[in-house]
């Protein structure tokens, strides 16, 4: 692709090593390290060294690889948030074959969704995982292997059986001829929230380009905390990037305000990686006093936008925060921004500038034509970073002519080539013509102090198109009314973007398990 100066371009010149091999990346780096620790549980403090780990992943890949596990299978690993999650997964990626995750709460309907794109020959689950979906497990002919993490059963072989400790571990490499461009290392889904979700196909390319630590680096970061499931690019990446750094990674059961304030006190945490809805509630928590948050140095932010507002009430709260950075990522493409890239430092409400290996262009998805700085249009990535493709999906159906992947998100880059994200296209509220964005609406409302949580949604009325509506979580403290909101609302905004079709209480927005905002399901209640 020749350089175009419409486009923004990331650093270009990204070193990986030439062998393009995921599991042999990993492995390198593991293994320049020892008995530091790797991956701690930060409820029950259950850690696993660096050793450990590998010594766990490559004698279950040996193991693995024994009963048949090869390049070309495909092995699902379904369990809830354990140790031994991460060093099973790489096992899988030393055979050669490729790994997909199944998440324990996505409920049965995706799960099935999900088995009928993947279709894997080996499963790979706790028993937990395999209690609760037994019945639609079995039901699929393409898995030939069940093997648990846990104890075994009459149906399933375990881990523990199969793990022999005599296999020569200190030898082992990775199968050396992978494709790397080509082969796929990992299946992931996107997250889903207007329709089903898509399996995403990442090469060990793409896997690599993911985990370069090169963007935390920093020898004052030592403990990381990991907010999510490991089923998403995310939670997944940022845990490869700290491994790779040979720093120590964090994770809790059951992420919740409390359990991560905890964490961050006992763990010494020094980089959260969170998505906005905890950001959100740690700037009006109570009681985040009785906890010592001091190692906290920053907190990053992913998945949804983050209000610059919110941002500083919560640089506010915990005494040693230097920063709160966005990123800006996506399964299918890793992170296109961040601010850690930002050469002008952070800037607030921004999801920072392009990041190495990425090329974006922001586009008029009417005309087609390439917008500049300032002009609001969706925004196009194309790089080496990009996943090889959905599965079973016609690329012509995500890929624009000149291939670059139509996000379906709305934003700009400013004058610095910082970007900015507006909302996702599909969102957007029209009203009597003109477009309203209800991330706008509700950062707004959430800077009211009544409010805990706000989401907006169109109403559909007849002439004027959608009436921007608000549902709301009230701050238990207050007794906060719809008309307080509606009026709070109109003071701050363009008369077309009020919301006209009022305020509803509710007790919880519904959110994937992500803490994205589920707009369909508000829609579905309104229309
Ligand atoms: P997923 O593939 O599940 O990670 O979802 C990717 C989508 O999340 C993007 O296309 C955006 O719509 C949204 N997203 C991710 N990060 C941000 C952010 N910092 N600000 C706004 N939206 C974001």
């Amino acid at each position: 692709m020749f350089y175009d100066s419409r486009y923004i371009y990331g650093d270009q010149n990204v070193e990986v090593p030439a062998h393009l091999n995921f599991g042999k990346y990993i492995l390198d780096r593991l293994r320049l390290m020892n008995n530091e620790v790797a991956l701690e549980n930060g409820d029950t403090h259950e850690k696993l060294t660096y050793k450990e780990l590998t010594d766990y992943a490559v004698n279950l890949s040996i193991s693995l690889a024994t009963i048949g596990v090869k390049k070309g299978d495909v092995v699902a690993v379904g369990a809830e948030k354990r140790l031994e999650f991460v060093p099973t997964v790489l096992a899988i990626v030393f055979t050669g074959a490729t790994y997909t995750p199944y998440d324990l709460k996505s409920g049965r309907a995706i799960l099935k969704h999900k088995l009928s794109i993947t279709k894997p020959k080996y499963f790979i689950c706790s028993n937990l995982f395999w209690s609760s979906y037994k019945d639609i497990l079995t039901e699929f002919d393409c898995i030939k292997y069940f093997i648990t993490l846990d104890e075994a059963t009459d149906q399933l072989l375990s881990v523990k059986s199969l793990i022999s400790c005599k296999n020569n571990t200190n030898h082992f490499e990775p199968p050396a001829i992978v494709q790397g461009q080509t082969d796929v290392a990992f299946i992931l889904y996107s997250s889903g929230t207007t329709g089903m979700p898509k399996g995403v196909q990442l090469t060990h390319l793409n896997c690599i380009l993911n985990s370069l630590p090169n963007d935390f680096k920093d020898p004052s970061l030592h403990t990381a905390f990991v907010y999510g499931e490991w089923y998403h690019n995310y939670d997944t990446f940022m845990t490869y990037k700290f491994l790779s750094a040979g720093k120590k990674v964090v994770y809790i059961n059951e992420p919740t305000l409390e359990s991560f304030l905890k964490c961050v006190d006992e763990c010494k945490v020094d980089v959260a990686f969170l998505v906005p809805s905890i950001v959100g509630f740690c700037s009006k928590a109570e009681g985040v006093e009785k906890y010592n948050l001091k190692s906290l140095k920053i907190i990053y932010s992913r998945s949804s936008p983050l209000h610059s507002k919110i941002i500083e009430i919560v640089k506010k709260r915990f005494p040693g925060l230097q920063n709160i950075l966005q990123g800006y990522g996506m399964t299918e493409c890793g992170e296109p921004t961040s601010e850690i890239w930002g050469i002008k430092g952070p800037k607030s409400g921004s999801v920072g500038m392009a990041s190495p290996g990425l090329i974006i262009k922001v586009v008029d998805p009417q005309t087609n034509k390439i917008l500049g700085p300032n002009q609001r249009g969706e925004i196009r990535v194309a790089g080496s970073v990009f996943m090889k493709g959905y599965m079973g999906i016609d690329p012509s159906t995500y890929l624009d002519e000149e291939n670059f992947f139509k996000t379906g998100d709305f934003g700009y880059y400013d004058e610095d080539k910082y970007f900015h994200i507006v909302d996702r296209f599909k969102d957007i509220i029209v009203y009597d013509g003109y477009k309203v964005a209800p991330l706008e609406l509700e950062s707004i409302l959430l800077t009211h102090p009544g409010v805990r949580e706000a989401a907006v949604v169109g109403k559909t009325v007849p002439d004027y198109g959608e009436e921007p509506t608000a549902f709301v979580v009230k701050q238990s403290s207050t007794s906060v009314t719809d008309k307080e909101l509606v009026d709070y609302v109109a003071n701050e905004v363009a008369p077309y973007m009020q919301l006209r079709g009022g305020v509803i209480f509710l007790d919880e927005i519904p959110r994937n398990t992500r803490g994205k905002i589920l707009r369909r399901q508000l829609r579905e209640m309104l229309n």
